[in-house]
């Protein structure tokens, strides 16, 4: 079961520490069910998830914010390569 409260902290540190700006933050809710990011304001998260999906679910969340919805397939991919590399170097540094 993800521990929310220190999952929300690490990666506001985290991409703080990289300019990442996801404030205001989003309200993240914890399903039972696939998670998701839908350009509201809300991250939803399974319950195995580690905290590397929320940093790469916030990660869209700046985007969004910077730069409003994905337009097109190749800015959908752009967004997904950015956020996966933000993820990989929070789990890097999350050991
Ligand atoms: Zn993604």
């Amino acid at each position: 079961m993800i521990n929310l409260a220190a999952c929300k902290a690490a990666a506001v540190a985290f991409l703080g520490a990289m300019h990442i700006n996801v404030q205001p933050l989003p309200d993240v809710v914890v399903l039972d069910r696939a998670g998701w990011f839908t350009n509201s304001p809300t991250i939803f998260l399974l319950e195995n998830a580690d905290c590397g999906v929320l940093v790469h679910e916030l990660v869209h969340y700046a985007q969004f914010l910077e730069g409003g919805p994905a337009t097109d397939g190749e800015m959908w991919m752009r967004r997904e390569v950015a956020a996966s590399r933000v993820e990989t170097i929070f789990k890097g540094q999350d050991k």
